[in-house]
């Protein structure tokens, strides 16, 4: 907190509503659209004393060092936005990076996890041996609101042995709000919506 990167950060974070939905089903929909931050990266056209790094590297900043020194050896990203963020921190901390992904994305032989969503279930999926038993295991997706995306990704890993040490969003919705731990363990969270 009073981090100026973590101002930038989280100004950047545009709340747009009726997106995707509107209608009978959502009134309200609002939608944390983190995809600004790496257009905002790119075309530097808002404020900033933080350039030249710009705010990708910022958040990449925050879960970098929080997890270099953890003795993690896997960054699993969900689809789609946790994959805008996983793959660099798990370069930069020396882990593989693990692709959760929706169904019948993954090709050879998967495992599967369901969760809710506000309106119906969706799925996720990940590679059978993808991990080994008992590797230290972070989690990275751009927001979280209920948790239970990051709950069934937290099970895919943990059906294969690894250790989920955290999880870790860029954002969590008021559902989260002060809320630091998921199922039993931490949850790590940069911003909350202003
Ligand atoms: P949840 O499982 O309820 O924690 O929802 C988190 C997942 O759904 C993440 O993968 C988000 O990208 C996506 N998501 C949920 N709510 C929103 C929202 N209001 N804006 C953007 N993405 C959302």
């Amino acid at each position: 907190k009073g981090d100026p990167r973590l101002q930038a950060i989280s100004e950047a974070i545009r709340v747009v509503p009726h997106f995707p939905k509107t209608g009978v089903y959502l009134s309200i929909y609002i939608y944390i659209y983190i995809l600004y931050l790496y257009m905002n990266n790119v075309s530097r056209h808002n404020n900033s004393a933080i350039e030249p790094q710009g705010l990708q590297g910022h958040c990449g900043y925050f879960f970098v060092d929080r997890y270099r020194d953890m003795d993690i050896s896997v960054v699993a990203g969900i689809e789609a936005r946790g994959f805008m963020f996983g793959p660099s921190i798990a370069l930069a901390i020396g882990a593989k990076f693990v692709p959760l992904r929706k169904p019948r994305k993954l090709p050879g032989e998967v495992i599967s996890e369901a969760y809710e969503l506000e309106y119906g279930t969706d799925c996720l999926e990940m590679h059978v041996g993808a991990v080994e038993p008992r590797e230290r295991a972070v989690i990275i997706d751009d927001l979280v609101a209920t948790g239970g995306t990051l709950s069934a990704a937290t099970r895919l890993l943990e059906r294969m042995g690894a250790e989920v040490v955290e999880c870790a969003c860029v954002i969590g919705l008021p559902e989260v709000k002060g809320q630091r731990r998921l199922n039993g363990k931490p949850l790590y969270i940069l911003v909350e919506p202003r």
